[in-house]
């Protein structure tokens, strides 16, 4: 918050239609209450494990913490085990460029830009990915295998319900412009001890703990020039009943007619049960990075070089 008391007048640009449903996807899956506790979450990590965002109207550049990218492959990029749905958001393809690893969706615009990751990182972090999931050696990269084309599993559910995929999509996406704006503000919730985001028909549910109180995080998201014109509807007793009895606060977007956001904020008895599974995932993973972070060459197999070949 004190971020953006500094910079108060630099107004977040709104994302296009297209790059609203695709943010809205994105969140969904660094949202998930696994992302930030698998990778090695520790108190005072940024939100999502974003260090720092850059918002276009049709591009969002987004700095992933280096050792939450595997985590940040496995929840953005489409994998299937054959015999179950396919994971990632569906059509989403990785690009390599100088500047980072773009991903957008086959045949729709909107990207989002892994801004500062190359090739050798992004082969790391996949190797690393495939060693924590349970099933790597039947583990379909969508990317490898469906470079251009959605894998059939994928297309049937992107076509029935993802928007731009979809014929009629009304119901499945309609927070979209609200995900997009919490996205794009999602430095708000610097300071804060945990952060997950899912949906409901009609509304995003943002949970967070510690951090600031609703007052200050409703105030920041409708905030006349850095936040989007809104309403908060439910009253707030955060101060009334003691620090952690105000559970849930519901906020409007003018964008977003469609849907709301439950602004649910968090008592302080996650944080140690958080940081005790968390400290499992440090321990794993700080084994995986060791000798990658060394220098030493990582082990070749086949899913690294499957990273080699991606499209450059
Ligand atoms: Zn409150």
């Amino acid at each position: 918050m004190d971020r953006l008391r500094r910079f108060p007048g630099r107004p977040i640009p709104t994302g296009s239609v297209a790059q609203r449903h695709l943010e809205l996807q994105v969140l969904r899956r660094i949202g998930f209450y696994g992302f930030t506790e698998r990778y090695g979450w520790k108190p005072g990590d940024p939100p999502f494990a974003i260090d720092w965002i850059r918002p276009m109207p049709n591009s969002l550049d987004i700095a992933v913490r280096p050792d939450a990218l595997p985590e940040a492959i496995g929840a953005l990029l489409p994998m299937l085990v054959p015999g179950s749905e396919p994971t990632g958001v569906r059509g989403l393809r990785p690009r390599l460029t100088p500047h980072g690893v773009e991903l957008s969706r086959i045949g729709l615009p909107g990207m989002v830009c892994l801004r500062g990751v190359r090739l050798r990182a992004w082969q790391r972090a996949l190797d690393i990915s495939m060693k924590i999931w349970d099933d790597p050696d039947e583990t379909l990269l969508l990317w490898r295998t469906h470079p251009d084309v959605m894998h059939p599993d994928e297309e049937d559910i992107a076509r029935s319900c993802d928007a731009g995929y979809a014929p009629a999509s009304e119901g499945c996406d309609d927070v979209a412009a609200a995900a997009s704006i919490v996205l794009r503000r999602q430095m708000i919730f610097r300071g804060v001890t945990d952060i997950r985001v899912w949906t409901n028909p009609g509304s995003i549910q943002l949970e967070w703990y510690g951090g600031d109180d609703h007052a200050a995080v409703a105030g920041a998201l409708l905030d006349p020039v850095f936040g989007m014109p809104g309403s908060v509807d439910a009253p707030c007793t955060c101060h009334d009943s003691g620090a952690n009895r105000c559970w849930s606060v519901e906020l409007d977007f003018v964008a977003n007619p469609g849907g709301y956001v439950n602004l649910r904020r968090g008592g302080a008895d996650w944080t140690d049960r958080l940081e005790q599974s968390s400290e499992k995932a440090r321990q794993r993973r700080s084994a995986e990075l060791r000798p990658a972070w060394a220098g030493l060459p990582a082990a070749p197999s086949n899913h690294n070089r499957q990273g080699l070949s991606m499209s450059v």
